[in-house]
């Protein structure tokens, strides 16, 4: 399955797909901001190991849903409002980077997710406590590695193709939203 980097690889290709900045030239905030959406879903398996040390108790409900992708990227687009020194990213690549996590999740696993809750709930199987989950996230995000090659490569020819192609937009589907 996708962990944290895998996740964070695909949200950042998805801020490069969409953005007209550059993440080498972004704050670091920014680089944060976007990882952290492309993780938001997974906010469930500290829920679960919170209340009962269990990851698996409610991973893959309503957090891998559509619904919660239109909801969180709604908040998400509207959180620079308590601080400047939040980013500033409109509400379609916010809902973007969550939902990828979503796609990624439904692409690379055999696992259900909950895409259409609340007409769809699925949890995943089995007991996950906190030594578990912990090993996954640092040993075992190495089976990400493709993704994060894939996701690297891409981002590179896309840097390559924009400057080839300098005035011309290469895909650049959202303008950038400036305070
Ligand atoms: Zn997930």
């Amino acid at each position: 399955m996708p962990l944290p980097l895998g996740h964070a690889a695909i949200g950042l290709a998805a801020y490069e797909t969409v953005q007209n900045s550059d993440l080498r030239r972004s704050r670091w905030r920014t680089f944060a901001f976007v990882s952290l959406l492309a993780n938001l879903p997974d906010v469930d398996v500290i829920l679960g190991l919170l209340l009962q040390g269990n990851g698996n108790l409610f991973h893959r409900g309503p957090t891998h849903s559509l619904f919660f992708a239109l909801l969180a990227g709604y908040i998400a687009s509207h959180l620079w409002r308590l601080g400047e020194r939040i980013p500033r990213l409109g509400f379609p690549l916010c809902f973007g980077l969550i939902f990828s996590h979503v796609l990624a999740d439904m692409m690379f696993t055999a696992a259900s997710v909950s895409l259409l809750w609340p007409f769809q709930l699925y949890f995943s199987p089995g007991f996950s406590g906190w030594g578990r989950v912990v090993h996954a996230v640092l040993f075992q995000s190495i089976q990400d590695v493709g993704i994060i090659a894939a996701c690297g490569l891409y981002i590179g020819l896309l840097r390559v193709a924009r400057g080839v192609c300098k005035g011309q937009r290469v895909p650049v589907l959202i303008s950038r939203r400036r305070p």
